[in-house]
């Protein structure tokens, strides 16, 4: 029986590569969604693998999405956790808004997902767990207290989690990207963009491909022996 992944926003930029990646490799893939719908439905069209829409920040939205996808597919065996905002600016004028919607989007929805899956995953004995977590959250980024502060949270929680599922044959890993370019990327200013790159050894950005192969990884029965790990996916930029 294949297994199923569901990969949070997993319609576009990274999601859609990791989402299109375990569908080519056989998985049955279950990428979610937030607002974007015709990007969703063009996903669709092009992979064939479905797309379900639900806010991965509030609680019993992800019951309820949950609730579905495990109805029309069955039950979840891998969650990737990629679902990812920014709301950037200086903390002396951050909004609690802009605190708020960083942490509700790229940290409670880890907790949301992973608690709603690891209840099944223990009861059957296997699941794999991966969150992208960011450089950001290694290395810190000014204008980023919220989604540094997040995406570092996620470091933590991934080892917790960890020590708490590995004798389930549960495996938690995060993967840490530098910059990869997608949406999120394309949003920052040119010249701000050729600074960033000038300090990457390898003088590019990432490809979204590249993240999809370690999450092919880390989600594959060889590598039941990486658990609690952040991978660090960022061409040299910052070695942690
Ligand atoms: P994109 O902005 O390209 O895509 C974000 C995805 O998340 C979309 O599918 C979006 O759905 C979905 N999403 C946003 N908010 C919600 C929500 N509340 N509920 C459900 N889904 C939601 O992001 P990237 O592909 O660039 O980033 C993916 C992940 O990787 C993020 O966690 C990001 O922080 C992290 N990351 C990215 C890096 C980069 O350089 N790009 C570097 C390091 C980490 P919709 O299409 O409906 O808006």
């Amino acid at each position: 029986m294949p297994r199923i992944a569901v990969v949070t926003g997993g319609t576009r930029g990274i999601g859609a590569a990791i989402s299109e990646e375990l569908h080519r490799a056989g998985y049955i893939v279950a990428p979610t969604y937030h607002g974007n719908d015709a990007v969703a439905k063009a996903f669709t069209a092009k992979t064939g693998a479905p797309h379900f829409k639900f806010d991965v920040g509030d609680f019993a939205a992800c019951k309820d999405g949950l609730a579905l996808i495990e109805a029309e597919l069955g039950p979840v065996d891998i969650l990737v956790n990629n679902a990812g905002i920014t709301r950037d600016s200086f903390l002396h004028k951050m909004t609690p808004e802009q605190w708020g919607d960083v942490i509700h989007t790229n940290l409670n929805s880890v907790f949301n997902m992973s608690r709603l899956v690891i209840e099944g995953m223990r009861a059957r004995g296997f699941g794999r767990i991966v969150s992208i977590s960011s450089i950001n959250g290694q290395a810190g980024q000014a204008r980023q207290t919220n989604y540094s502060a997040a995406k570092a949270a996620i470091i933590g929680f991934t080892k917790a989690l960890a020590l708490e599922s590995a004798s389930k044959g549960i495996t938690v890993n995060a993967i840490a990207p530098g910059y990869i370019d997608t949406d999120m990327v394309r949003a920052v200013p040119q010249e701000v963009l050729d600074k960033i790159i000038a300090k990457i050894p390898t003088r590019r950005l990432g490809k979204p491909e590249e993240i999809a192969h370690m999450v092919k990884f880390l989600i594959s029965d060889e590598a039941a022996f990486a658990n609690g790990a952040t991978f660090t996916l960022n061409g040299g930029q910052y070695m942690a």
